[in-house]
């Protein structure tokens, strides 16, 4: 199956499927337009993407939602606990759990200020069980891995490949190497949430902010 990266700011959509295409996340707010050139160099019609999962309900995965949804007439999944979130179009960080963490917090709610986000209707509400994707074309499945906000979710693939959002960060200025999130409502869920992925068969894992890693690079630091 074809995986590919959209640059959003700071933030990573992607895009998965043969003919009918699954987009995961949409990006900060105000990259819209780059957003649809980036489409035009795939060679990917916007009508294409049929479904769009969003991974967790922070200002920089649902920031083009709206605009996506209207463009591509893409159903819009998200887990019930992030719903409110999306559907107001609320900006929201959650508390810094590292001393990084606690330093950008301030700075990052000052810079966010500036950004409009419209509010996006959820179509499909994703519950905490195992949510198949293999009638949109998909060979895998939404999983329920809560931690970083209560209603993140995971894109597991049969192969292996796993969407996490922002389960893990790997860019500037938020890590230097792959880490756990800086920012999390509930730490410990999200060492849980990590469990379960790797139970479930992730070996390589694609984050909402940096490149893609091999899951040995994060296992130590889930013990
Ligand atoms: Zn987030």
């Amino acid at each position: 199956m074809e995986i590919h990266k959209i640059k959003s700011g700071i933030t990573n959509c992607y895009i998965i499927g043969d003919k009918s295409k699954v987009l995961i996340d949409t990006g900060m707010p105000g990259e819209f337009d780059k957003f649809k050139q980036s489409l035009k160099d795939l060679d990917i019609a916007p009508e294409q993407i049929s479904y769009l999962i969003i991974t967790h309900g922070h200002w920089d995965n649902i920031g083009n939602a709206s605009k996506i949804k209207d463009l591509t007439g893409a159903k819009v999944l998200a887990h019930k606990n992030d719903r409110e979130l999306i559907e107001e179009g609320r900006k929201f960080i959650p508390s810094g759990v590292t001393k990084w963490g606690k330093i950008l917090r301030p700075l990052l709610n000052l810079m966010i200020k500036k950004f409009s986000m419209e509010p996006t209707q959820v179509d499909i509400e994703i519950n905490d069980e195992d949510f198949s994707l293999e009638k949109f074309g998909v060979k895998g499945r939404i999983l329920f891995t809560p931690g970083h906000s209560p209603g993140s979710v995971s894109v597991l693939l049969d192969t292996g490949e796993a969407f996490v959002g922002d389960m893990a960060m790997n860019a500037l200025p938020l890590t230097i190497c792959p880490e756990l999130p800086i920012f999390a409502e509930d730490l410990a869920e999200v060492k849980t949430s990590w469990e379960k992925l790797i139970a479930k068969g992730a070996t390589t894992i694609y984050p909402a902010n940096g490149d893609a890693f091999l899951i040995s690079k994060i296992s130590d630091k889930i013990a």
